[in-house]
């Protein structure tokens, strides 16, 4: 039976590959405006299914949007009669033709559906101004289903971009000023992961190994300058692809959009082919070190997590996310990015000790972070980061000690790039083996314990052991109290805690309270109510607790040897 089934599967892929010519679409773009409302005009020419429909795939649903179809409009065949139909629930348009055309000619405008104030929260909805323009491909081109699921693969498109201003910017994932695009063998996932941006976008173009590197933004930046910017990514980028010596890719943009908000900052991007595509809050409390971090974090993942991918999601988060902090704090510090140093590199192990050690879930064990709990628990969220990066750095001391500095994490963390690209995926075995290539003493129980029972480590040891200074005690966050969120009445006051110090109860009445959850520097303030007046209570949320932090000197820095 088997070997039945194994010459059928044989017979029907040579048939397939010995069909037609790849598949292709050629897509013109144009600007319009009907009723002075902004469109984007879409035609696009390609052979149609054998029989008498031809379906085009475009999601209704997708990346936590609905009702995706509000923004198409005047759907028209262009060179035949037919009808189209719109099949929301399947996720595609439906095109009855004759028998026999060969190519179709279909068009359909582009509406942006929500409103000015709207378009800021809704970064994944399709956005068009008459200035500009930012959409994300899977909400922009539709795919004729036949060639994704005859070819199963690759098919070519081409891109021409018609009629816009001279000086109206075209810029995506695939390339940067060109009216005339060729995108040869792509796949339905890498055409439709992709961001499409125009018009008065400004372009900041870098070259790193002959490879091209483009940032592009538009509007009026009030955190910081396009130029800061813009050399931020190129010297992250630079830094990640000499670590990892890999500079195959031929080109790489970051889109930046800003939007409005008043009170805090919030930074969000999405990783992409070809691209990272990032919107942040336009005001005066975002500010360039967290986009340090965003551009440095996200981008590591280029190579862990997209290169070297977890066996199971979940269970290698200590790996995927928490080794990406490590290496983002490592590779800010040795490239000395924003002039973060190494003195800094050792304040935020300190702080990620500090966030661990006063986790509620710190020694969980690690199938306890599984979809559920990580998605619903901000702690569980939160420990993989937490405890892969201590991990992380302990390890590298350990490799670096054993080899006489020979060899360090860096060398387990490009084997495993080596190894990924046989298709081999991370798991515990394939990391301990790793690992174990480079260290004299086998890392097998540190792993077991630390990793997958999720035992605290003894720092004072292991500190001691590298022959590194430390204090005994840490400040940590500490809130003191517990409250009803919705009855607004505080449960229980640690009578030990800077709250009760401040004269916090229990059963208190709270008017209001400004908290900066993990901060150690801001006051917490508290109105609260009582016998008809109100009172204000503010303290400081910390506790002092026993916890090795490292001395920030000249002695440690030399020692930890980044
Ligand atoms: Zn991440």
């Amino acid at each position: 039976m088997k070997k039945i089934i194994f010459l059928l599967f044989v017979c029907f892929s040579l048939l397939s590959c010995s069909k037609k010519d790849k598949s292709k679409v050629i897509y013109s773009i144009s600007n319009a405006i009907t009723d002075s409302v902004p469109l984007i005009k879409i035609s696009m020419k390609f052979q149609p299914d054998d029989g008498e429909i031809t379906k085009l795939r475009f999601q209704d649903k997708a990346w936590g949007e609905e009702e995706l179809y509000n923004s198409i409009q005047k759907m028209k065949l262009l060179n035949t009669k037919g009808t189209v139909v719109k099949n929301k629930d399947s996720n595609w348009i439906q095109i009855t033709h004759p028998k026999g055309v060969k190519e179709l000619h279909f068009e359909y405008f582009l509406k942006q559906d929500i409103t000015d104030d709207e378009a800021a929260q809704n970064r994944y909805r399709p956005i068009i101004y008459k200035d500009y323009f930012h959409i994300f491909s899977h909400n922009m081109f539709m795919l004729p289903d036949h060639f994704v699921s005859e070819t199963a693969d690759e098919f070519d498109i081409v891109l021409d971009w018609n009629n816009f201003p001279e000086n109206y910017t075209i810029h995506n994932s695939f390339g940067s000023e060109k009216r005339k695009q060729q995108i040869e063998d792509v796949t339905e996932e890498e055409f439709h992961s992709a961001i499409f941006v125009g018009g008065d976008f400004r372009i900041h173009k870098n070259e790193i190994e002959n490879n091209q590197l483009v940032f592009a933004t538009r509007g009026n930046w009030i955190p910081f300058k396009d130029s800061t910017v813009s050399d931020l990514l190129y010297r992250t980028v630079k830094a990640q692809r000499n670590f990892w010596k890999d500079h195959s890719q031929k080109y790489f943009t970051v889109t930046m959009m800003p939007f409005p908000q008043k009170e805090g900052s919030s930074f969000g991007g999405t990783g992409l082919t070809n691209s990272f595509a990032t919107s942040v809050s336009n005001n005066d409390q975002s500010s360039i070190e967290q986009l340090r971090y965003l551009f440095n974090h996200e981008l590591m993942h280029n190579w862990i997590g997209h290169a070297i991918k977890n066996e199971n999601e979940e269970e290698q988060y200590w790996f995927s996310e928490g080794f990406t902090d490590y290496y983002t704090q490592k590779n800010i510090a040795k490239n000395k990015i924003l002039k973060f140093d190494e003195e800094n590199f050792i304040e935020e192990m300190n702080v990620t000790i500090k966030n661990l050690f006063s986790s509620p879930v710190a020694d969980k064990p690690n199938d306890e972070i599984t979809y559920d709990n990580f998605w619903s628990d901000r702690n569980y969220e939160k420990l993989p980061y937490y405890r892969g990066t201590v991990f992380a750095f302990l390890l590298d001391l350990r490799i670096k000690k054993d080899s006489d500095n020979k060899h360090s994490l860096d060398d387990v963390m490009r084997d495993l790039f080596t190894q990924s690209k046989k298709d081999k995926k991370l798991n515990s075995k394939m990391f301990v083996e790793t690992v174990n290539k480079f260290t004299e003493t086998n890392i097998d129980d540190f792993f077991k314990e630390h990793i997958i029972e999720g035992q605290l480590f003894d720092l004072k040891t292991v500190f001691s052991d590298f022959d590194l200074e430390y204090s005994s005690k840490a400040t940590i966050f500490d809130q003191g109290f517990s409250y009803d969120k919705e009855a607004r009445i505080v449960t229980q006051v640690d009578p030990n805690s800077e709250a009760y110090a401040a004269g916090l109860r229990a059963d208190d009445v709270l008017g209001g309270w400004s908290i900066y959850y993990g901060n150690i520097d801001k006051e917490i303030e508290l109105k609260v109510n009582r016998e008809g007046t109100q009172e204000t209570i503010t303290y400081l949320p910390i506790k002092e607790i026993d916890l090795p932090q490292l001395l920030i000197n000249e002695d440690n820095v030399k020692k930890i040897n980044l």
